[in-house]
């Protein structure tokens, strides 16, 4: 299998390292290059580190075909600077990865960050140092830096995870989880492909890959609910028209629980006749994105019933689709409702199925026992294959620090705090562990929702944090034991309320691949409570005089 050490042959030159930074961040994505750029700003001695050997994150990685996102563009850029607004130009509704890396690497470029960026190198531990009163980072490449703030932006999908089967690196022909997929053209015309995973990335991939490789199988353990994304081109005048409306997108997107253009409809199921509901549902299935999961009913959240007569609709139209009516039974999830799980946006994805040389096999009825040298061996059959597609997720949100030796006062090791599932304060804070900042970590808002709504919201917090640190000549904060815990019973009922609670899937740390993964209740992730009143949480935080830190 291909790994993340081949894809790093070619690191850049870098500027030597000082000894010690002010600040130190982890990651080059979304949030690393936003945090930067606020840092830079103050004139703050600032380092990004990050494995990959360019910037971007999530889209330098995840280089798959089909690839894109299911944000409306023009809502996922940055908004905090209007001449950036007024520069780019989003070629798609759902722009595809590409384009989306040429959008973070202009960014980086444009605010002159790049210099900052120590890349093609992994942080391996981290220690806050309580006498000296700074963080000890040692990096892959065995130099160690100092510095007094330390800022992880890991993101939030970072850690792939392939399954424990026997045989994987027995396979002689080229296999990658999709998050390493190389970064030199891969050829599949006409070849035999195993796709391996149906969550919104085998999804992406399937649809795309379908018309042009010679066999494709897909080995599917459980069917996911998926919904058209709907995309299409960004003309000049609409872009010229989006460009006239920022303010009122973002206003909007601040405003809905997803961070999205999407508004939920605030009437109440059953004050709607079911012809109306079923009319609605037929609109929303014909409009772009993610409509048709957060424009809907607020009931479909929370509702068993509800969310069964609409996951029904749903069910028909993945029917009406597929040919195939054993293979359509078969892609209609039987064990979740609609929306209950991440939704993934697809394009052409039921469609493929219909194609001769596409095969569904499913899991459930014939697990696979071993990968062999030329393929796959399921309790059925041995399949040959040229490519091994693993689109089997990751390690959500907490696997990129639990990678890292992150080790906070007394030497406490972040991972053993978080073994049976972490806790933070706003997402943002972890007790013990002093003038460490998350972004976008365990229960914060960015979790669940359009991600870049909601990092700037984290980012301009923490930097504010900082300022409120040096203009008051504090030399640290960190988080009260309290007030992750009163986070903690929060973030625990958010999920009490919604159906989500019950789901199999990352956002409850569902993940089979992680061994000595304890599935016997939820890992709370994520925070449900909705982007407005995380906002608001975060914001009263801050007014109220930073309660729940202690300074010194
Ligand atoms: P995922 O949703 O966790 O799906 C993983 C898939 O692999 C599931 O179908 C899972 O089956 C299967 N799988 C895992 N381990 C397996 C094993 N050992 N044997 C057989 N099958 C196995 O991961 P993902 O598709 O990469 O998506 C993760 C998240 O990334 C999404 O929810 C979304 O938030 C984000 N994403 C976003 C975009 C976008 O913005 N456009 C695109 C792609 C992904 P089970 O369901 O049975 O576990």
């Amino acid at each position: 299998m291909s790994t993340q050490t081949d894809l790093q042959a070619e690191t850049p030159p870098r500027e030597a390292l000082k000894s010690h930074y002010e600040a130190l961040i982890i990651g080059a994505g979304v949030s690393g290059i936003y945090q930067l750029h606020r840092l830079v700003q103050l004139g703050v001695n600032t380092l990004v580190v990050d494995t990959a050997d360019g910037p971007g994150g999530t889209w330098y990685w995840n280089r798959y075909p089909g690839c894109r996102f299911d944000s409306e563009s023009y809502t996922y850029g940055y908004s905090f600077s209007e001449e950036l607004l007024e520069e780019w130009h989003w070629k798609e509704r759902f722009s595809s990865q590409p384009e989306n890396l040429k959008y973070l690497e202009y960014v980086v470029e444009k605010f002159d960050l790049r210099k900052h960026m120590h890349l093609g190198c992994g942080v391996e531990s981290t220690l806050y140092d309580e006498d000296a009163n700074v963080w000890r980072i040692s990096l892959s490449t065995g130099e160690t830096v100092t510095c007094d703030w330390f800022i992880p932006c890991l993101g939030l999908l970072s850690a792939p995870t392939t399954p424990r089967l026997e045989g994987m690196n027995d396979f002689t022909g080229p296999s990658f989880h999709t998050y390493h997929w190389p970064k030199e053209p891969v050829d599949l015309a006409g070849k035999r492909v195993a796709v391996i995973g149906t969550g919104a990335t085998g999804v992406q991939v399937i649809g795309a890959i379908a018309p042009i490789v010679g066999q494709l199988t897909v080995f599917q353990r459980r069917p996911n609910w998926c919904a058209p994304l709907n995309n299409s081109e960004i003309s000049d005048e609409e872009m010229d028209e989006i460009r006239k409306n920022y303010e009122h997108i973002f206003e909007v997107c601040s405003q809905t629980p997803g961070g999205f253009i999407h508004e939920p409809d605030r009437r109440g199921f059953n004050e709607v006749s079911a012809e109306e509901r079923r009319a609605m549902w037929e609109r929303l299935y014909g409009e772009p994105g993610f409509g048709i999961w957060l424009q809907n009913f607020r009931e479909i959240f929370t509702d068993e019933e509800a969310n069964a007569e609409f996951s029904e609709f749903i069910a028909e139209k993945i029917r009406s689709r597929v040919n195939n009516q054993r293979v359509a039974d078969q892609l209609i999830p039987k064990d979740h409702g609609f929306g209950v799980q991440r939704v993934p946006m697809e394009t052409n994805y039921y469609e493929a199925y219909n194609y001769d040389h596409v095969e569904l096999v499913s899991l459930q009825e014939t697990p696979i026992e071993r990968i062999t040298e030329d393929g796959i061996r399921t309790t059925d059959r041995d399949f040959e294959f040229d490519v091994i597609i693993y689109a089997t997720g990751f390690d959500a949100i907490t696997g990129s620090y639990d990678r890292i030796d992150i080790r906070g006062r007394g030497g406490v090791p972040l991972k053993d705090k978080w073994k049976d599932g972490p806790n933070t304060f706003l997402g943002m804070l972890v007790d013990e562990f002093p003038n460490m900042i998350l972004i976008a970590g365990p229960q914060s808002g960015s979790a669940s929702i359009n991600f870049p709504r909601s990092i700037e919201l984290s980012v301009d917090w923490a930097t504010q944090l900082l300022q409120h640190v040096w203009e008051n000549n504090y030399n640290q904060f960190e988080a009260t034991s309290d007030a992750v815990a009163e986070w903690a019973a929060h973030v625990e009922k958010m999920y009490s309320l919604v159906l989500m609670r019950k789901a199999k899937s990352w956002f409850t740390g569902y993940n089979s691949n992680v061994e000595g993964r304890d599935h016997s209740k939820p890992r709370y992730l994520v925070y449900n409570g909705g982007q407005p009143k995380y906002r608001q949480k975060v914001l009263d935080c801050e007014a109220d005089g930073y309660r729940g830190l202690s300074f010194s």
